[in-house]
């Protein structure tokens, strides 16, 4: 049963190695007209030599199997360099065999029926004849066993039978000598077949490999392009292709835009409803971002909750405005989540490409209008414009004269002074920096801090404004003391805060320079926040937490820190006569003080009638216009000694506003 088969696999091509079957095909159709050349020219020559023969056998028999061989050329050329199936190839190395065994018959028949007519050399040259084209066919078929073994039996028995019955000795020694050879041969080319189809076998195994290797480096690079949660383009991608349609926009004369899509408050959203839906928001955000776009709109996800696109066709202004507006509307809709309805919004900073633009000027752009959009239209679509380019030129020149200024000749301070009710009298002053620059003038602290936070110079304008408050302090009679503010990069920095202590110290302790935080301040690194307010505390200095209800999570601060007083942000006293929740925060806020031992301080007292209601709540300490503008030093000493000139009741001081 195992002969059987494998005979059959010897004879007819499995189907099952197509990898073999193409590479036989590919050698077969290469060296097989070879073989043909070789059989037809050496049957030429053959007849050449036996023209005293009849005709039929010199010219007719010839011409046909040579007419049978030329066909079989004209066949295996059409197709040596065609891609051809795997059944095709089989059919064509299946049909070679029998057309092998065939042709074999056919010329050695012929070639023996030449013998009778020629005299010893021609019977001679028949005898080579017929060996040498065997052994060339044999080698010519060595893609294909089969076809070798036919070609050379079906040409060799005839033969050798032939020369047997000669009964001369030396015409049998000859066919014994060429049926040694072509079995060595026939040996030989199954040998080098078996090492053929190995080498095939390999290097199809070393395709598959580099296949898989190529597969693999693609996933790869997908996924290093893709981002995992939503299946958008990653920031990766989104560099790649912003870079790429802005060379191409230069090329074709066209404009590109880019939009930053950001939502409002995503943090929130993760601590309310959980992770998960955080992730779900994400990825119903990118389906309908997504399903908005027209096909041209190349859209990523370039951080957690933060969606970039690329826009291509008209850039006008309108147009980026009311895609905006469609975006953000898209997002307002409710979100319908299992287990939660978060409502969100977003806002998007776009901006259109310029002439000789670069990819980072363009993104410079878009976040510069989300960061506008964020400040100023929450919620909304900012289209970045001539105003905004103008607006970061004032900054860059700010921050330029900031970083060169002369800080002890330009930051000057102003007081403002807190009222203690219950004393009847100003207990201390708020230290306010005034940056006054030689040629653009005075420039506000709610512009320039911000700055100088940003810029890493804020600490240098503490030392600068903390020397100053020294100096002032010297001056002012006890009790009184000035609260300096304090930035969180000051908080933060282990170098800073040595050197404010260092400073205080220089003048000696206990000082009367108290010092006012923020929450902001300290919530990125409480450890590094409490240690640094207790070395401020260990010089007789008092905390006071700035700007208090404005932040997240007041009452944590107010409970983790060494506090001695809270100031209630004056947006909670501006609405103090008019809403009755701001009332009720403050009356809270006071009782929790009360209970807390530390002391409560309002700022931005503006009105009596403000006034009135904050002492009906139990305020004692009150900061604002009603008891003073921020002063120079002069206007302190004067306030003071109005004061102690029994003018101590408590007088609205309106007029005291600095030059
Ligand atoms: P802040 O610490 O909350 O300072 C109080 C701000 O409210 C001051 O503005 C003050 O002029 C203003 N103000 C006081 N009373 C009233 C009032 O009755 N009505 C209104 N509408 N405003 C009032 P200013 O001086 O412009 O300072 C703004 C912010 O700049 C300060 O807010 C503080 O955060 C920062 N800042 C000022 N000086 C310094 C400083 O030396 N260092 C640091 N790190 N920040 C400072
Ligand atoms: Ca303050
Ligand atoms: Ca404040």
């Amino acid at each position: 049963m195992t002969l059987l088969k494998n005979l059959e696999r010897f004879f007819f091509v499995p189907p099952d190695n197509p990898e073999l079957i193409q590479s036989q095909a590919h050698g077969f159709t290469r060296q097989v007209p070879l073989m043909y050349a070789v059989l037809l020219a050496n049957a030429i020559i053959l007849s050449l030599t036996h023209l005293s023969a009849p005709p039929i056998l010199t010219i007719v028999v010839p011409a046909i199997l040579g007419a049978i061989s030329l066909w079989r050329v004209a066949r295996l050329w059409f197709v040596r360099d065609a891609e051809i199936s795997d059944w095709q190839a089989r059919r064509l190395l299946n049909r070679a065999v029998p057309v092998s065994a065939v042709l074999g018959l056919g010329f050695s028949a012929w070639a023996l029926s030449l013998y009778p007519y020629g005299n010893a050399f021609q019977q001679a040259h028949v005898a080579f004849y017929i060996g040498i084209t065997s052994l060339g066919c044999v080698y010519c078929l060595m893609h294909l066993r089969a076809a070798a073994l036919s070609a050379a039996v079906c040409s060799l028995v005839p033969f050798a039978l032939f020369f047997f019955m000669q009964g001369n000795p030396v015409l049998v020694a000859m066919a014994c000598n060429l049926i040694i050879v072509v079995c060595a041969l026939l040996f030989v080319t199954f040998l080098n077949f078996r090492t053929f189809a190995e080498l095939v076998a390999s290097r199809g195994e070393m395709v598959r490999r580099q296949d898989e290797t190529q597969h693999l480096s693609d996933e790869n690079k997908r996924l290093a392009n893709i981002d995992a949660l939503t299946g958008l383009p990653n920031r990766r991608q989104f560099d790649h292709a912003l870079g790429l349609m802005l060379e191409q926009a230069k090329a074709d004369g066209t404009d590109i835009a880019v939009a930053r899509l950001d939502i409002d408050g995503f943090k929130a959203v993760n601590n309310i409803f959980g992770h998960a839906t955080g992730d779900r928001v994400l990825i119903e955000m990118a389906r309908r971002v997504m399903g908005l776009r027209s096909p041209s709109t190349f859209v990523a996800r370039l951080e957690a909750d933060v969606f970039g696109l690329i826009l291509q066709g008209p850039v006008s202004e309108k147009r980026l405005t009311d895609c905006g507006e469609l975006l953000c509307s898209t997002v307002r809709e409710p979100f319908v989540l299992p287990g939660a309805n978060p409502h969100v919004s977003a806002s998007a900073g776009f901006a259109a490409s310029r002439p000789n633009d670069t990819a980072e000027a363009l993104c410079d752009r878009a976040d510069y209008a989300i960061f506008v959009a964020k400040q100023e239209a929450r919620g909304n679509a900012v289209v970045f414009s001539d105003r905004h380019a103008s607006d970061i030129s004032r900054v860059r020149a700010l921050e330029h004269a900031l970083h060169t200024a002369d800080l002890d000749a330009e930051i000057y301070i102003l007081f403002q002074p807190q009222f203690d009710m219950s004393q009847n009298r100003t207990t201390g002053y708020e230290v306010l920096a005034r940056w006054r620059h030689p040629v653009l003038g005075e420039i506000s602290p709610v512009d320039f801090i911000p700055m100088a936070e940003r810029i890493g110079v804020i600490s240098k304008i503490t030392q600068t404004v903390l020397r100053k408050a020294l100096a002032m302090v010297a001056q002012l009679p006890r009790p009184l003391r000035l609260s300096v503010n304090l930035s969180a990069h000051d908080l933060v920095s282990h170098t800073a805060i040595e050197a404010i202590v260092a400073q205080v110290e220089s003048f000696g302790t206990p000082c009367r320079i108290d010092f006012e935080i923020t929450e902001t301040s300290v919530m990125h690194d409480m450890a590094q926040a409490n240690a640094a307010l207790v070395s401020l505390l260990s010089l007789g200095s008092r905390i006071a937490l700035d700007d208090f209800g404005t932040g997240h999570s007041s009452l944590t601060y107010v409970q983790k820190l060494p506090l001695d007083r809270i100031k209630v942000d004056r947006s909670f006293v501006a609405e103090v006569t008019s809403d009755p929740t701001s009332r009720a925060i403050i009356k809270t806020t006071v009782d929790l003080c009360r209970n807390l031992g530390i002391s409560c301080v309002f700022e931005g007292i503006e009105t009596e009638e403000q006034l009135d209601v904050l002492v009906g709540l139990g305020g004692k300490v009150m900061q604002g216009y009603l008891f003073g503008r921020p002063m120079s030093e002069d206007m302190v000493l004067q306030h003071h000694a109005r004061e102690l000139r029994g003018d101590g009741i408590y007088v609205p001081t309106l007029l005291d506003v600095a030059s």
